[in-house]
């Protein structure tokens, strides 16, 4: 099985390399539905430091319950995910898993992705990416207070 298509969002910017693949299961008992499983995602990021997209490869596992929306207590304060659990609401006989998917996928989407650790990041001065150019902009400029406090002191 396999999803061909992921919808925008703009909480955070990926694009999928692959669609995602998954192997759940699926039960259901009395009105409560359970899946279990496992997703696998390639994705494109942009680093959050050098701004090059660089690609993922995820493993995600997945466990989430599902119980008919319409035993919800008419409660403005309800929200539509249970607190602790990973409990999910669903209307009518038919349950469409793929936004289930597109939510576990996101979640597990670092949300200040680096495409190394040591990733050096652009320059702020010249804007060279420093991973793969050298500048030779002086290292960051002294601040107004630092200059301040000096001529303050002379
Ligand atoms: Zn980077
Ligand atoms: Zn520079």
């Amino acid at each position: 099985m396999d999803i061909a298509e992921f919808p925008r969002t703009d909480d955070i910017d990926f694009r999928l390399l692959k669609p995602v693949c998954y192997e759940l299961s699926v039960a259901k008992f009395d009105d409560t539905v359970t899946i279990d499983g496992a997703l696998d995602v390639s994705a494109s990021l942009a680093c959050g430091r050098c701004l090059e997209e660089f690609d993922i490869e995820l493993s995600v596992t997945m466990s989430i319950k599902l119980v008919p929306g319409t035993e919800l207590p008419d409660s403005p304060e309800m929200e539509l995910r249970g607190e602790d659990l990973d409990i999910y609401y669903y209307e009518g006989d038919e349950i469409n898993i793929d936004p289930f998917i597109y939510e576990e996928v996101i979640l597990n989407m670092p949300v200040r992705p680096l495409c190394s650790e040591a990733c050096k990041g652009i320059c702020p001065q010249c804007g060279k990416n420093k991973n793969t150019e050298q500048c030779d902009c002086p290292e960051a400029p002294l601040s107004l207070l630092g200059e301040n406090l000096k001529s303050f002191l002379n």
